[in-house]
This record gives C-alpha cells, sequence and structure tokens, in this order.
C-alpha cells in the first residue's frame, strides 16, 4: 500500500510539529508519523521565550499556550561560579523583548508536545500516532519516502520528495543522512532525574525560574512545574555511572543530598507517585552534531540532528528553530521558488550557527572559577553588541541570538540584525576561547580537542549564511520560506 505526501516527518515532539504545521500552513500535503501516542512523557521542561512567544505564534499554538496553566519563568536563578550566593537572571534584562514577552514557561512535555501535535493536525497534518517509521525509501539519488507500522500493526509504505526526521536522540533514522554524529569530548555527562510532589519555591518574583546550583558532582537543575509538582535532575560526570546503574534512585537522592542549595528545596517533600513522575529516569547526556544536516530528499531537525548541554535550556529553541529553518526550505523548494540544494544550505548554516553560539558560551559557562560578572562578559564577547553585560547574558539565555524576525517578532528588527551580523563575525572568526578545558568540575572527564570538534562542526571555513551576507536567502514576510536577498 503506497501513499502520496508533499513531506513525511518522522516523530511528533517539538521538533516533527514545527516542521509538519510550518508546511501545512503553505497547503502541502503533511504526514506525521509519531512512534507513541500523545500524550507521552519527555525530559526538557524548562522553556526559552523564543519559543513561548516567537515559534508558538507562528504555529498558532501561542494563546494555547499561555492559557494551560504551566509554570510563568521570568529567568533563571543560579548558583554557579564564584559567588557563594544565588544570583538571577532576568529575560527582561534584554532591551529588545518587549516586557509582556520577556518571559518563558516551565511545561509538562507530555502537555506542551500534545499542544503543539494538535495545532499540527488543525493545520491540516495527517498525524498518525502509534505509528514506528521503520526505515526509509531511498535510491542513488535520494530519499523518497520512508516504511512504517501503522497502529493496527500493517506494514506501509509512503512516499514524498522530502522527509523531515525529528525523531529525537534514540532513534535511527538519522543514518539516511551520510556523516556520522560527531561527540563533543567536552561535554560527555549523564543525567539523572526525578520529581517531587511539591517543594518549596524561590521568593517572588522569580519563584517560577529554573534554579541551578553547580556542586562538587556537577549541577542540579530544580524546575517548579505545578505547586505539587518539581522537576530535580543531576547533571553529573560519567564516572559516576557504575552508582547511578546500580540504584537510579539512589544516585538521585545522593546528588540532591550533596548539593546544600537544591536539599533544602525539597526537605520533607515526598517524591512524587504519580505516573510518569513516579521514576527516576536516566539519560547519558552527551553533546553532538551530525556532520551533514541534509541530503537530497531528507533534513534532520532537534535532537536528530544535534543537541547541546541543557543547563541554558536551549533544547526545545534549537529543535524548532532548526525545524523552522529546514520547513522554510522544503516550502520554497515544493513552491519552486529557492533550489532545494540552496534551501537547504541555507537551513544547514543557519542552524549550525545558532547552535554554535550555545555551545561556546556553554564552555564558558562550565567555567567554575569564574564569578557572575564573567558569566555576562562571555556572553557579551560571544554576541559582541552594545548591551550591557546582564543583558548580553539574557540575550543568550532568552534564545534570540539568532536574530531571525520571524522568531524574535517585528519591532525587535533593528537589534536583532546587529546580533545577526555579530555572530557571523564570531562564526569565522578563529579567535576561540576554551577556558574550561582546566575547570576543577568538568577537567578530568573532558579531554581538549575544541578546534579538531569545530573543524568537524564546519567541515572548514564557514560562508556567512545569514540574510545580511551577499548571497544569503532571506525570510518572506510570513516567515514560511525563503527567498532570494
Ligand atoms: P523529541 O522531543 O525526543 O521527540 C521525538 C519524537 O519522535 C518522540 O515523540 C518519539 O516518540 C518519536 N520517534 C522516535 N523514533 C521514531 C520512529 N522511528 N518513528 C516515529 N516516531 C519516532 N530542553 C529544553 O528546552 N529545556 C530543558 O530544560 C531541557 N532539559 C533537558 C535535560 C536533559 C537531561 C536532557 C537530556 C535534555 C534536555 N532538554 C531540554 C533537551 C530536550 O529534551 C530536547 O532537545 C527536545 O525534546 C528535542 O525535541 P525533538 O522534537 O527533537 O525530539
Amino acid at each position: 500500500m503506497t501513499q502520496e505526501y508533499d513531506l513525511i516527518v518522522v516523530g511528533g515532539g517539538p521538533a516533527g510539529s514545527t516542521a509538519a504545521t510550518v508546511v501545512a500552513k503553505r497547503g502541502h500535503r503533511v504526514l506525521l508519523l509519531e512512534r507513541e501516542t500523545f500524550p507521552r512523557y519527555q525530559i526538557g521542561e524548562s522553556l526559552l521565550p523564543a519559543t513561548v512567544h516567537g515559534l508558538c505564534r507562528i504555529l498558532g499554538v501561542a494563546d494555547e499556550v499561555q492559557q494551560a496553566g504551566f509554570t510563568l519563568k521570568r529567568g533563571g536563578t543560579l548558583r554557579w561560579g564564584r559567588d557563594p550566593e544565588p544570583w538571577q537572571f532576568s529575560f527582561a534584562m534584554t532591551p529588545r523583548v518587549p516586557e509582556p514577552t520577556a518571559t518563558a514557561f516551565q511545561v509538562e512535555r507530555s502537555r506542551f508536545d500534545e499542544i503543539l501535535l494538535r495545532g499540527a493536525q488543525r493545520a491540516g497534518v495527517e498525524v498518525r500516532e502509534g505509528s514506528p517509521v521503520r526505515r526509509l525509501v531511498a535510491d542513488d539519488e535520494r530519499v523518497r519516502g520512508v516504511e512504517y507500522t501503522d497502529a493496527d500493526g500493517n506494514s506501509r509504505t509512503a512516499y514524498a520528495p522530502y522527509v523531515i526526521d525529528a525523531s529525537g536522540n534514540t532513534s535511527r533514522i538519522h543514518g539516511g543522512v551520510g556523516g556520522g554524529r560527531v561527540y563533543s569530548d567536552f561535554f560527555r555527562n549523564l543525567a539523572v532525574f526525578g520529581y517531587f510532589a511539591g517543594g518549596a519555591r524561590l521568593p517572588e518574583p522569580n519563584s517560577g525560574n529554573i534554579f541551578c546550583a553547580a556542586f562538587d558532582a556537577g549541577w542540579l537543575w530544580y524546575i517548579p512545574l505545578r505547586d505539587d509538582l518539581t522537576s530535580v535532575g543531576a547533571v553529573i560526570s560519567p564516572e559516576h555511572t557504575p552508582a547511578v546503574q546500580r540504584d537510579a534512585r539512589a544516585a538521585w537522592r545522593d546528588m540532591i543530598a550533596a548539593c546544600p542549595e537544591v536539599s533544602r528545596l525539597v526537605a520533607g517533600v515526598p517524591e512524587a507517585t504519580e505516573p510518569p513522575y513516579d521514576q527516576v529516569r536516566v539519560r547519558r547526556d552527551w553533546s553532538y552534531w551530525k556532520k551533514s544536516f541534509w541530503t537530497p530528499g531528507m533534513a534532520l531537525v532537534g535532537d536528530a540532528a544535534c543537541f547541546v548541554d541543557p543547563v541554558l535550556s536551549s533544547g526545545v529553541h534549537l529543535a524548532t528553530y532548526g525545524a523552522l529553518l529546514a520547513a522554510r526550505s522544503v516550502n520554497s523548494a515544493l513552491d519552486g521558488s529557492v533550489p532545494e540544494e540552496r534551501g537547504f544550505a541555507e537551513f544547514e548554516a543557519r542552524y549550525r550557527r545558532e547552535y554554535r553560539v550555545f555551545y561556546d558560551f556553554l564552555i564558558s559557562f562550565y567555567d567554575m572559577e569564574r564569578n557572575e560578572d564573567s558569566y555576562f562578559w562571555s556572553a557579551k564577547k560571544i554576541t559582541e553588541v552594545e548591551l550591557g553585560e546582564a543583558a548580553a547574558f539574557a540575550e543568550l539565555a532568552g534564545g534570540l541570538v539568532s536574530g531571525d524576525t520571524a522568531v524574535v517578532r517585528a519591532d525587535w528588527h533593528t537589534s536583532a540584525a546587529q546580533l545577526d551580523s555579530a555572530v557571523s563575525q564570531l562564526a569565522v572568526s578563529d579567535d576561540r576561547i576554551n577556558p574550561l578545558l582546566s575547570a576543577p568540575v568538568v577537567g578530568e572527564t573532558f579531554r581538549t580537542g575544541n578546534d579538531l570538534q569545530e573543524q568537524a562542526l564546519y567541515g572548514g571555513p564557514l560562508d556567512d549564511p545569514g540574510p545580511a551576507g551577499p548571497d544569503g536567502l532571506a525570510v518572506t514576510p510570513d516567515g514560511l520560506s525563503w527567498v532570494k536577498a
């Protein structure tokens, strides 16, 4: 049995729903195949303003997300660096973010992801849950479709000129795009995480902040999801693997006990017993990127393409931003306005640039020898804009570095263009800093070799891909496709 579509999307997480919706909005026939039946559990609960106010608006779900009752996140509180006291950053520190949009949410991903998936259905996407993709259909020229098992257990084949793989970090579908995954030497961590049925909240106005606390073994996140639900996770070095394998829950509790700031917040609070929050889960938390993000007929987005350490809550932002870029390339190729090769080159260059900004900043961020001001300076160095130090940090932590006006709203345009060109300069600069390879917490477990990673990441010198560049593609006014600049 065969079916014909314009686009097949593999995976219904934030990346898949974004790509499918953006292409369906242009009237194309889109099939989205999701292995699970939603709602399904996923980690990655702390969002950034660019997702909530930019992407969700493009997808037509911003109001629904606003009204879902998620915890309002104004920024982050960190016990990190030389300063023994926690310090805050607020998204509102960013001058180009209007006050009402200087917020994000802490979300139960089962609920958030379902809002995006149902939004895709409303936009006209044919969504099939309980339908795992088994393999790609490809010939010597290009990827042409997928084989999957439908909800009744039947084997099916679907054909389309484009397949977007948004199937996350564990799926193997990404193998259809050659060139393997490159794993960061620097960010090779282990995450062990679970939930409490409540927990103390930070004083207002920061009660909804993510709290990240460094301690000897690594760092802990503390995310207030509901009054009666708090997500607590430890990001630690792989040397703790045996203890975690022996008893993940005991290891999780030991990590919390070793961090006084977080232990105080959960003192006397019972662990959650409601599914799916009754489990302690473990994830290998390595950062990686594919050597190539596309091949004729197929693109990779979200965790299928790349992943970077979660301390700045960048995962869903990068996943949805990358999906938007890929969907623009598909829309442009389908309507014949931009050749496939050029559109996907733009997608890949912009996506890598955004990833790289987070990656580079995180390296500085992990420098435990630095104090609060130094983090701010690092952010400023990366974005190289005339903003205050605190504002520069908030820019980065707010997921706004893309300078993509469709994501960051039209009224942020002027500064966004400045940022965009500054980030482009950074992308071609060989003045790289890597101050953290001797950081006490991570030094022993991480090897040097950042230069090699960067070469692998870019495959050589990077031409300026952005809209400011002479050959770069610009974005159409509706934000849904490319146009020749
Ligand atoms: P996913 O959300 O994983 O969705 C992929 C979907 O594809 C799934 O629904 C899966 O069922 C489906 N699928 C898989 N295989 C197939 C198949 N063969 N056929 C059909 N469907 C398939 N990000 C943040 O923004 N904030 C955070 O605070 C944060 N914290 C994190 C903490 C940790 C420890 C880790 C590891 C990650 C964290 N992240 C965070 C990152 C975040 O989890 C991911 O970046 C994000 O979920 C990626 O979205 P995605 O759509 O690419 O993939």
